[in-house]
């Protein structure tokens, strides 16, 4: 079979690299527009037991992963200058080109045809060249929007404005900061991911953005770094004078993906191509991931490509549907923040982790023992038949 990826991010790499491992008579070819060290993002956050299935994958790359993760057991919510910690949660996170690199180099020892620094040929000649074609390319996937009716694509753009950087400051557990400003408050998700790095999202309205004058085309990273910093001084005591680190100035805004279908003849989605959860909630990857083995089972499983992408879909789309629903709560929360603000810090604190009592950070590693075990005893014995 012959196999065309488009998309060198955790859901290309990673479905490229298990369909080699288990069927290495597959051409893969997997199209990467960035450089291959061009990664976005800082760090990955992954709550206790969320890699599940995708460890279970791949043990033997995920005991290089682990190694490098930094890990932690509780969430501090900082308001008015005081951080209230909770313990009894155990996440741990890993920085995003640590991980990139390690599919990559995965990728390349099994024989994927790895093009990076090339935009993908046009859809309709991958499906004529290739029998498969695995759209993995991200939030803004070109693919999906080149055919909406077809995928039955919903996009709902939201009024959550968000700025990815990163910092000097090694934050010691996951800190959701509320940062009272002049314009209205600014967010903030941080999380440590290597030693003396941690991710640093700052997160607000457009109301926000232009009463803060923070989003000015043209603007330098380093420049907008240094005004987002200037407007959380209110709260002197979060970046303790460290330093933000900006790579580029442009404020995302978070668009919720939906999918009534996810293939297309030949072409099928995987990662957020197919679907998005808000980053509070951190699952993005994962769940990214997850597709990416259940994809390379169902082509696996599956004689006929039809009954594969069924397959693949009826696996993943209702367990990716119950994030979402999660994630929708804990997003709207943080979209309207300033109803909240004012509550003393002891109830601001509880409102937040439990999301007004729908949900808790507790509620978000469903381990699924025995769908792990499946994925586990599936990899081994396929590996042992084709080896
Ligand atoms: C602010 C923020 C914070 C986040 N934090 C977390 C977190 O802590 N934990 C977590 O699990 N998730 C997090 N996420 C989500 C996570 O980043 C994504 O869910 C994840 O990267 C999805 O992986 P993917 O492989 O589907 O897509 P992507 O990682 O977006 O990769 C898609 C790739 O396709 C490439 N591409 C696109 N078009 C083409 C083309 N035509 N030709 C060739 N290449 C192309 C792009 O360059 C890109 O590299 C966060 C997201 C945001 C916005």
């Amino acid at each position: 079979m012959r196999i065309a990826v488009i998309g060198g991010g955790p859901g290309g790499l990673y479905f490229a690299a298990l369909v080699k491992q288990v069927a290495p008579g597959h051409e893969v070819v997997l199209w990467e527009r960035g450089e291959a060290e061009d990664a976005i993002g800082f760090g990955v956050v992954f709550s206790d037991g969320a890699l599940g299935g995708v460890q279970a994958a791949d043990p033997v790359l995920f005991d290089s992963v682990i190694d490098r993760f930094v890990r932690w057991e509780s969430v501090g919510v900082r308001y008015r200058g005081r951080t209230i910690s909770h313990d009894g949660y155990r996440f741990s996170a890993v920085g995003r080109r640590s991980l990139l690199r390690l599919l990559r180099e995965r990728c390349a020892h099994r024989g994927v045809e790895l093009r990076f620094a090339s935009a993908a040929p046009p859809l309709p000649v991958l499906r004529s060249e290739f029998d498969l074609v695995v759209a993995a390319d991200g939030v803004g996937s070109a693919t999906r929007s080149s055919r909406p009716e077809a995928f039955g694509t919903r996009l709902e753009p939201r009024d959550s404005r968000y700025l990815w950087m990163g910092t000097d400051r090694m934050f010691d557990e996951l800190t959701f900061a509320v940062v009272e400003t002049p314009h209205g408050p600014l967010q903030v998700h941080a999380y440590p991911y290597a030693p003396g790095h941690s991710t640093f999202i700052v997160e607000t309205t457009d109301r926000v953005l232009r009463a803060g004058g923070l989003e000015q085309p043209g603007r330098s990273p380093e420049d907008t770094a240094r005004a987002v910093a200037a407007l959380l001084e209110a709260d002197e005591g979060l970046l303790g004078g460290h330093r933000l680190i900006c790579t580029g100035s442009r404020w995302g805004r978070f668009t919720s993906v939906r999918n009534d279908r996810w293939s297309d003849g030949n072409a099928v989605l995987l990662g957020d191509a197919a679907h998005t959860t808000h980053f509070s909630i951190g699952s993005g990857t994962k769940l990214a991931m997850e597709d990416a083995v259940a994809l390379a089972m169902a082509l696996t499983d599956n004689r006929d490509l039809p009954d594969a992408l069924a397959a693949y879909e009826a696996e993943r789309k209702p367990a990716v549907e119950r994030m979402q629903r999660v994630a929708e709560v804990s997003r709207d929360w943080f979209e309207h923040v300033d109803e909240r603000i004012g509550l003393p810090p002891g109830e601001f604190t509880s409102h937040l982790l439990t999301r007004s009592g729908r949900i808790s950070h507790r509620d978000l590693p469903l381990l699924d023992r025995d769908h792990v075990e499946r994925v586990r005893n599936w990899f081994a014995l396929t590996l042992a038949t084709t080896s």
